[in-house]
């Protein structure tokens, strides 16, 4: 089907907008009026400028408080409209939007409201146009599309049709199952938006909290399919008011909406993409940096063994059980030091992986980095990780660790036995786009977004990750200007005895976090610990929490550049990442940076 995006959706100047619209591949565009009116391009321009970058202009919106009015005030409303129409004739497009009236004087009165609009329609069909009617959520007296539509049916009209809309369906609560009564003919448009579930004002969150389908709480894909049953055949149209999309740059953006689009459309049957490969575990996570020295140094005290080096490149393979670090001194290391720059996945299927992902607009990476190296498939994720695909179970495939040559070694420490997560902080406008991005192209679920409180700020995450957990990351993005050294990224190691992998990483010289003596006393309060328990956690800085299926003890290395470590301990099924403790760990680690200046 074909797709198209409003241009409010997007940010910057009216160009700006189409071209990134054009770039993410959507076959055309709605016009908002307040981006006409800013642009400094006459109508025909713009026309052209859709012409010349493939792009549609499949609607002109909106067209505000027309209908139910009385005559004076209607006739006014005409004057307006036939201002509307030859504007539209000049940039070449046959649809308007009009949506329910707000209007004071406005009345309650169905048959007035079908006969102006019946009246607005014949000016219409003088041009050439067709008028799409919208019930807006907070409309006066037309606010639910069951109603709108009854309006549109008794005009009986032809140039006069609905615009459903989701967000204004979704958000009253109508159930869209009554849309399968509408002729699909008499759908004349359809705008897509999702929004996470909130219980508010419905202006301000259709203004303020709108995303693309899949990124917030509504069925959209529900809805989609009884439009599909009713012969609908127009575009598939985001229209999306959102804080931060306005902030964001538009090419992401554009992009982003694209694949929400792409993804929408495989799951009502209207796209086939290569099928998702799910991956099975993490085979490395690769940290490039400056100085190999410091976080070298916290590698072995945790207990890791520097086990083989790249054939032909600066990176060393650390190894404890099955947790692997690469350590990467090449031309990729940023200045402002040792960050995440790469995740190794287990893929059953890497070629397939790349291909779904590709599919989905990320962009792929080159395929082997040197000449002499294995070919992988790897791409990019939102925030700029790149995501290797690694077939690690089949020796005939290509195989990252046929790179690798060991070196001498003395056996790493048995204490950490895997990678437990790892947590990615995102751009703080890449959140949405990121979940998105990880569910759709790794085959990922996503679990409850959680807020947490930050001393300076508020800390949104959520974790993706498969049906047994061999992989999990957690996104979290702050509300806060970024700060490198808190809101650093951060790789989980899993461990049978978290106390003793501590005790022997500190006995080696490493700095854990250590945790205010409040919180113990709190945890004292809720739980029951054995005799000195609650004393080893203070003395390391261990942590503790508990959920429906089990329990969880953790504790945190001071951070090295941009990445820390963090060590758990997850018994009886434990699921979550410790959210409850984690305004504990933000201050102790704020408090740590105040110490050290850095
Ligand atoms: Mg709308
Ligand atoms: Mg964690």
């Amino acid at each position: 089907m074909l797709t198209s995006i409003a241009t409010v959706s997007l940010s910057g100047s009216l160009t700006e907008k189409l071209t990134a619209a054009s770039r993410a591949g959507f076959d055309g565009v709605e016009i908002f009026e307040n981006d006409l009116l800013a642009s400094p391009l006459a109508p025909e321009e713009i026309r052209a400028r859709c012409a010349d970058l493939g792009l549609t202009i499949d609607l002109y919106q909106p067209m505000r408080d027309i209908e139910a009015v009385p005559e004076e005030e209607f006739g006014r409303n005409l004057r307006r409209a036939r201002h509307k129409f030859e504007l539209m004739r000049r940039l070449g497009t046959d649809t308007v939007l009009v949506c329910s009236s707000v209007s004071p004087l406005a009345v309650d009165d169905d048959d007035l409201a079908a006969r102006q609009l019946s009246q607005l329609a014949d000016l219409a069909q003088d041009f050439g146009i067709r008028v799409a009617y919208e019930a807006l959520a907070w409309g006066r007296h037309v606010s639910t599309y069951d109603h709108a539509w009854r309006i549109v049916e008794t005009a009986d009209h032809p140039a006069l049709g609905a615009c459903l809309d989701s967000f204004h369906i979704l958000s009253r609560g109508s159930d869209p199952k009554g849309i399968e009564d509408i002729p699909g003919e008499k759908i004349f448009y359809l705008q897509l938006a999702d929004a996470p579930l909130l219980a508010m004002d419905v202006l301000q969150w259709s203004r303020h909290y709108r995303c693309f389908p899949g990124q917030g709480g509504f069925d959209i894909a529900g809805l989609v399919r009884h439009v599909l049953r009713t012969g609908y055949s127009g575009p598939l149209s985001l229209e999306v008011f959102n804080d931060v999309f306005r902030q964001a740059e538009a090419g992401p953006t554009a992009v982003d909406a694209h694949r929400s689009l792409l993804v929408l459309q495989e799951a009502v049957g209207l796209a086939e993409l290569p099928a998702p490969v799910v991956p099975t575990g993490v085979a490395f996570a690769e940290l490039v940096t400056p100085d190999a020295e410091p976080v070298s140094a916290v590698l072995a005290a945790l207990g890791f063994a520097r086990s083989a080096r790249h054939r032909s490149k600066p990176v060393y393979l650390w190894q404890a059980g099955e947790a692997r670090v690469l350590v990467n001194t090449g031309p990729a290391a940023r200045r402002d030091g040792t960050g995440l720059a790469a995740i190794g996945l287990e893929s059953p299927d890497p070629a397939g992986a790349a291909r779904r992902a590709e599919a989905l607009l990320a962009p792929v990476l080159p395929r082997r980095r040197a000449s002499e190296d294995a070919l992988l498939d790897a791409v990019a994720a939102p925030d700029g990780t790149e995501l290797f695909f690694c077939a690690t179970d089949r020796p005939q495939l290509a195989n990252w660790r046929a790179d690798f040559e060991d070196v001498p070694h003395a056996a790493p420490d048995t204490g950490v036995t895997r990678i437990d997560h790892l947590a990615l902080v995102q751009p703080w406008h890449h959140f949405d786009e990121a979940t998105l991005f990880h569910r759709s192209v790794l085959g990922l679920a996503a679990q409850e977004s959680v807020d947490v409180a930050d001393p300076y700020g508020l800390l949104r995450s959520r974790a993706v990750t498969d049906a047994d957990g061999s992989v999990r990351i957690a996104l979290s993005v702050g509300a806060a200007p970024a700060d490198d050294t808190v809101h650093a990224q951060h790789i989980a190691l899993a461990a049978g005895d978290v106390v003793a992998v501590a005790r022997r990483f500190r006995a080696a010289g490493g700095l854990l976090l250590p945790m205010p003596a409040n919180y113990y006393d709190d945890l004292a309060a809720r739980f029951e610990f054995e005799e000195g328990e609650l004393d080893m956690y203070r003395e390391l800085g261990i942590l503790y929490d508990r959920d429906a299926y089990g329990e969880f003890r953790h504790c945190y290395t001071r951070t090295v550049g941009r990445v820390f470590f963090e060590l758990v301990q997850r018994d009886g099924g434990y699921r979550g990442y410790g959210a409850q403790n984690a305004p504990v760990r933000l201050a102790a680690q704020h408090a740590a940076r105040r110490l050290t200046g850095g």
